[in-house]
Parts: C-alpha cells; structure tokens; sequence
C-alpha cells in the first residue's frame, strides 16, 4: 500500500509566533521549526499500517527551506521518502492554494491512501484536507481516531460529540486523523542516521505544472485584511456575600443575559 501523509512543518512550540504587520502572515523565516506535532501522528498512523500491510510511507510538505529539519524528523520516524514543495511563488498560498500545490505533489506519486491530520497546529482552518480530496478527486474520511485496512475497503472510527461512527470507503481514499490518533513513536538513532540517505525530491510550483498566477499571493482569493490582539481579560467581579450574593451573581447572570 502507497500511502502519501500531508505533513505542516512550522514554528515549534517554543517559538513566540510574531505577525508581520505588512504582509499579514506569520513570520516563519528565522525561526527554529518542527514537524507539526499533529502531522507527526498522521506518520505514525502510516507507518503503523504499512508495518502491518506492508508498503511505503511518503511525506509531502510544502514550506519554505528550513522545513527540511521536520523533513527529516518524518523520515527518522521511519518513513520511507519524502517531497518538498519549495518555491518563492508559493508564498502568500491561501487553503486554496496550498490544497491545490499539495494535490498536484501528490498526484506525480503512486498512492492508495492518503494521511492529512484534521487541522494544522499553527493555522488549524482544517480545510485543506477536504480540498485536497476534491482536487484528487477521491472521498474525504475525517475526524479518523482508529483506522483499519481490509484489502482495498478503508474502515474509520470518526470521533463524534457522543462517541463515535463507523465509515467505510474503497481506496483510494484521504484520511484526516483526529489529535490523539495515537502516540507517535520518538526517532532512534539508528532511523536519524538513516534518514540522512534517504531521499527527498523537491518541486516547484512549475515543476507541478501550475503557472504563477494559480499559486501564492497571486492565486490567493482568501484575503487577511486585519489583524489584532485579543482584547486583554478584564478583572473579574468579586462579589462578598453578606447575605445577598447569590441575588448579586444571580442578577449578573440575567445582566450578561446567560440567565
Ligand atoms: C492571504 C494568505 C497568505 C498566506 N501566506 C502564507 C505564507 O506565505 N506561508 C505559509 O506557510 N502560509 C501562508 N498562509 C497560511 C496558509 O494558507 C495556510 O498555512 C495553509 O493554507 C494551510 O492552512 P492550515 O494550516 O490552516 O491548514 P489545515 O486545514 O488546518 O491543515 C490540515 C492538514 O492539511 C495538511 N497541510 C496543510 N498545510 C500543509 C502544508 N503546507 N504542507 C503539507 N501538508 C499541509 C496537513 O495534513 C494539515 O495537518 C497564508 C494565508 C492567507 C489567507
């Protein structure tokens, strides 16, 4: 089974996410970056079903150069090679975009199933998955938290508010796995040393056949038009009951129309 897992490198978590004022985005040049932590579970969830299927596991990210670190992190959990989109043009891609990018990536490898996680850890609109799907022109399966493999019929526990529904599909299929899917296992030295030799093939929007215009700023329909600080919390009321403090909280309550 080929299976292509959709993984984000971003900012790590020790990282304070900067917006840049003019361009609107978040900084990510110069910054330390990591395999998102929700995409290192979808790794896991494709090495977990090749281990027992058998077949390969290929990672494909589209950021800019330092995104090899979280590369690399893919490929020293055990997956077998990887793709990265690296090119100015695609700069400034909405979901639209990047979906599209990812999509023609995937399209150039053999693939019977491929492993979005359900939202990013630094954007989470958790809309590229459906997009990719739409471009692949196969069915989306979401909010996967176990996933089986029979043949070439998919079967996933899809997390519900009360619990969980049982959805099946034919491969070739996309799966977007839930936060939580599994424990994704820590690279060994010995998967670190390896992945050093493994490869990575690098494509440019052109490469993919999309002119400049369908990618990045250009191609973006989506539009950031401002962007702001949360409101600072306010104090909070202190009410000192002196016989009339459930009245007090109860009238706050009605006041702020909850009650
Ligand atoms: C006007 C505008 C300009 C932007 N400019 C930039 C920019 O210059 N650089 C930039 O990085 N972002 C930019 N963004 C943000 C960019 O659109 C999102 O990072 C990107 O579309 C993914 O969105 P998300 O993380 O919310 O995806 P989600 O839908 O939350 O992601 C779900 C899953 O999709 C897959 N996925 C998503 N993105 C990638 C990826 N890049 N590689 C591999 N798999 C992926 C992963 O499996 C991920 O877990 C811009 C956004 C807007 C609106």
């Amino acid at each position: 089974m080929n299976i292509i897992v959709c993984g984000k490198v971003i900012p790590a978590s020790s990282v304070t996410i900067e917006i840049d004022p003019n361009t609107k985005r978040m900084v990510r040049k110069g910054v330390t970056h990591e395999l998102d932590p929700a995409a290192a579970s979808a790794v896991e969830e494709g090495l977990r079903l090749t281990e027992k299927h058998g077949g390969t596991v290929t990672l494909i990210t589209m950021g800019i150069s330092d995104a090899t670190i979280g590369i690399r992190s893919a490929l020293a959990m055990g997956a077998t090679s990887a793709v990265h989109v690296l090119d100015d043009a695609v700069a400034g891609s909405d979901t639209l975009g990047t979906a599209k990018i990812l999509a023609a990536a995937i399209k150039k490898q053999p693939f019977d199933l491929v492993i979005c996680a359900t939202e990013s850890s630094d954007s989470y609109s958790g809309i590229v998955p459906g997009q990719i799907a739409h471009f692949l022109g196969v069915p989306p399966v979401t909010f996967a938290k176990e996933i089986t493999v029979d043949g070439n019929q998919i079967t996933i526990r899809r997390q519900s508010e009360t619990g969980y529904d049982v959805v099946e599909s034919t491969l070739p299929a996309l799966v977007a796995v839930s936060s939580g899917i599994n424990e994704p296992r820590y690279p060994q030295l010995k998967g670190i040393m390896s992945a050093k030799k493994k490869e990575i093939k690098v494509y440019t929007a052109a490469d993919l056949g999309l002119a400049p215009d369908q990618v990045g700023e250009k191609g973006a329909r989506e539009k950031v038009l401002t962007i702001g600080r949360a409101p600072k919390r306010e104090a909070g009321k202190v009410v000192t009951d002196e016989g009339e403090g459930g009245k007090q909280i109860a009238d706050f309550l009605a006041e702020i129309k909850v009650i």
